[in-house]
């Protein structure tokens, strides 16, 4: 299943497609070594009008839906690292789209439009070390001083985190639970805040990191929305990260599976391709099954999501399945390489690796289903 793009889509992808093809590819191994995406990708994207294709065209965004988002994505993908688009999405799509959907005018002219034009860079800060899963249990503080908040917490497995101008973060304004946070932008060279880039195992290409906040002071100004509203944010926040994930998700296992049909077809084993042993014919069946059934509930997703509907269950299904499907794909494809798989060099190898990621991010593959559970009347 393909959903019906517009030749304003089409233009995008044959633009963004180039220049994959030319500034992308050729640095990308670069970027995986020093473990961040350099700036110069947000400002290219910024100059084609595509970095901020989701915000709005008042504060120098695109004005556009998610369709764009996804075309973008997918030819992003096509680098064969998924830590490149996690950095520009981390950006866009997570710090920023939630100013822009919730901030006041003041706070999108500081920090939307010069996100928009690549100017700026910024990440996203929820998790910390007592709650991930669990964001109503977020510790760090935020406690009015005259004009300002000042901020004393941590945060941990932030994207962009050390290459961020400004952190979109959620911070406890008022009592326990998720009515008492809060989201306030934190400017990354305030005084009192220091981070640290996390080792992974994959997503090379996107830095990671813990970042810690000792009084640091933030104009109130900066606070998205309202005092302790901003639970609400957050999780509208999400449905956009978790439909990332589930394009990221069904753009790597295809290039996985496309590898390894081409491998099947050209490795001889016992005097034969292995694609001519039934067993190879049958799981890359599989393989390719699951990879439609999981593109096929994404773009559902998408399309309920653009159309304004209520989509958070249909949104987690999407997230939970296809992410769940890159690791069974990677797993498959993997096998079917050998001792290939396992180098460095090996696209399957290194996308297998940063697939993990996907089933954790933007919430694990347990909370997609407890909110499936909850919203499909599944709980007692
Ligand atoms: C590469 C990467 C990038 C990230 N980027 C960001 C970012 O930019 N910003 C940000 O804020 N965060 C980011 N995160 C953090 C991510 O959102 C959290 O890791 C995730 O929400 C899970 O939280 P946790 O790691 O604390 O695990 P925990 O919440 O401690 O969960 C541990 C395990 O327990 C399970 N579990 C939790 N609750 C339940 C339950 N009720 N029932 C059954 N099982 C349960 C989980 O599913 C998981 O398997 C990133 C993480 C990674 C790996």
């Amino acid at each position: 299943m393909q959903p019906v793009l517009s030749e304003e889509h089409e233009m995008m992808r044959r633009s963004v497609a180039e220049l994959v093809e030319r500034e992308v590819i050729p640095n990308v191994r670069q970027w995986e070594r020093d473990g961040e995406v350099h700036r110069s990708l947000f400002t290219r994207l910024a100059e084609l009008g595509y970095l901020g294709v989701r915000l709005s065209p008042e504060f120098g965004g695109g004005g556009q839906d998610f369709w764009f988002t996804t075309v973008l994505l997918q030819e992003l993908m096509r680098c064969g690292s998924i830590g490149v688009a996690v950095a520009i999405m981390a950006h866009a799509e997570f710090a920023t789209k939630v100013i822009d959907r919730g901030g006041s005018r003041a706070l999108k002219e500081k920090y939307v439009r010069p996100a928009a034009e690549g100017r700026l860079i910024g990440a996203l800060g929820v998790s910390e070390p007592d709650a991930g899963s669990d964001v109503a249990a977020l510790k760090t503080r935020a406690v009015k001083d005259g004009d300002d908040y000042i901020v004393n917490g941590s945060k941990l497995y932030i994207s962009n985190g050390t290459i961020a101008d400004y952190i979109t973060t959620a911070v406890r304004t008022g009592g326990e639970g998720h009515r008492g946070i809060s989201l306030i932008v934190i400017p990354a060279n305030s005084d009192g805040l220091t981070r640290r880039r996390l080792q992974k195992i994959g997503t090379h290409a996107s830095d990671t990191a813990e970042i810690f906040f000792d009084d640091v002071r933030v104009p109130a100004s900066n606070l998205v929305g309202e005092e302790n509203k901003g639970f609400s944010l957050i999780m509208a926040g999400f449905e956009g990260e978790r439909l990332v994930l589930s394009v990221m998700a069904c753009s790597q296992a295809r290039m996985m599976f496309e590898a390894a049909r081409t491998w099947g077809h050209d490795r001889k084993v016992f005097g034969q391709s292995l694609l001519g042993f039934q067993i190879w014919q049958h799981r890359l069946a599989d393989v390719l099954t699951n990879l439609e059934a999981g593109e096929a509930l994404t773009y559902q997703a998408i399309e309920k999501s653009v159309r304004g509907e209520e989509a958070n269950s249909l949104i987690s299904m999407a997230k939970l399945f296809t992410t769940e499907m890159a690791v069974d794909t990677a797993r498959e494809c993997a096998q079917i390489q050998g001792g290939l798989s396992h180098m460095e060099d090996c696209l399957i190898g290194r996308l297998y690796r940063d697939s993990l990621a996907l089933t954790i991010g933007a919430g694990t593959s347990e909370t997609m289903r407890g909110i499936i559970a909850r919203t499909e009347g599944l709980s007692c």
